[in-house]
């Protein structure tokens, strides 16, 4: 299961982001989590301002539309659109989804469809013909891994996530439960003019507070928070986010026996580049060098004690989710036995078969067969 974070527009000025999410599930699903303000904001963005004077923006790529195709779906592969609430910068493209399951609290839908005031801005979207929805009533099982958090308060109805991902752990995905970071204590906390019921928008951030405890909740994802939302924090699930991309540096280790290089295959549910064919190595910790890093990381992978033979050229390369810095050396065995990877003539290895970010290092190795170094 992996679990991407979209920018769908902001509040300008400080750049307060409004986000969405993809959770694709192992099975193959795509349940996408709101839709963002509506389209037509783009050009023609509300010329009252937003909350705190704030002004709305919506860049083209911020459109859900947009946000997909930059990994490479279409509105028609969402299975399920989790729909948290109405409010615009929620709710403003729910009539694209017509092939998808819309969730909602059944308490949502019932108010917005009674009139509820607020909820009528994109009336237009939710009411839309030929939608699909699926109702629920407090906090639900969605699929394995994602349940739905019945958090009323800041509108009655409303409802955050938590998705338990194989890697980071259980992630919580307040939405408007807890904006920011300063509202996460229930009883301190401050309320936005938008938050309709104080009490309960104090029993929904409780709510919160006891599942973080209970569920060891590893990150908990703000709503609307301008200074979370472009941090490290996100680093670990965060996906096409504009205001930042994490930038990993890497040691590899090319480790080198006569004409033949070892290599591993990247696991399967790996949450980048599953399957390629990579190099022994990983991420630099902080109070280690690259060279410590590629000699630890050759140990913990590949159970080989190696010795750096050479550095080679540092490697920078832009994935669109991630900038990644490499910093490759050639080495050699000490001692030990190979674990979970193989020998292969440097001159049959393919780049195709490598990350993008490999390809100047496969074509050095391909060239380099004179160079028996044993
Ligand atoms: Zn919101």
């Amino acid at each position: 299961m992996r679990l991407y974070l979209f920018q769908l527009g902001s509040l300008q000025p400080p750049g307060i982001p409004v986000p969405g999410y993809l959770i694709q599930t192992g099975d193959g699903r795509n349940v996408l989590v709101d839709t963002g303000f509506p389209h037509a904001f783009i050009a023609n963005p509300p010329d009252r301002p937003g909350p705190q004077n704030t002004r709305i923006q919506v860049l083209e790529e911020d459109y859900v539309v947009n946000r997909l195709a930059q990994i490479g779906l279409t509105v028609n592969d969402i299975d399920i659109l989790v729909s948290t609430h109405f409010d615009p910068d929620h709710a403003g493209n729910h009539a694209l989804f017509g092939n998808a399951e819309i969730v909602v609290q059944r308490a949502h839908y019932e108010a917005a469809k009674a009139g509820h005031e607020r909820l009528q801005r994109t009336r237009d979207q939710w009411d839309a013909t030929g939608l699909r929805y699926r109702f629920v009533d407090g906090d639900t099982q969605l699929l394995p891994g994602i349940e739905l958090i019945e958090t009323s308060g800041h509108v009655i109805g409303h409802q955050s996530l938590l998705v338990r991902l194989p890697h980071t752990g259980p992630v919580l995905l307040a939405i408007d439960a807890i904006m920011n970071s300063q509202m996460t204590d229930a009883d301190t906390r401050t309320l936005t003019p938008a938050d309709e019921d104080e009490a309960q928008t104090r029993a929904s951030t409780r709510k919160l507070a006891e599942l973080v405890a209970r569920e060891g909740v590893t990150l908990s994802i703000y709503g609307h928070d301008p200074k979370q939302w472009p941090t490290q924090a996100l680093a670990g699930v965060l996906r096409l986010n504009p205001f930042m991309k994490p930038r990993l540096q890497i040691a590899l280790a090319l480790i080198i026996r006569g004409d033949e290089v070892l290599v591993q295959r990247r696991a399967s549910d790996a949450d980048h580049l599953p399957d390629v064919w990579e190099f022994p190595g990983g991420k630099i910790e902080p109070n280690e060098t690259p060279e410590q890093a590629a000699i630890r990381e050759a140990r913990e992978e590949v159970g080989l004690e190696i010795e750096i033979v050479r550095a080679l050229e540092v490697i920078e390369w832009d994935y669109p989710e991630r900038t990644v810095v490499l910093h490759p050396f050639e080495a050699r065995v000490v001692s030990g036995e190979v674990v979970g990877a193989k020998w292969i003539l440097k001159r049959e290895l393919k780049t195709d078969d490598f990350p993008g970010a490999n390809r100047n290092l496969i074509e050095m190795l391909n060239g380099s067969d004179e160079d028996s170094s044993s």
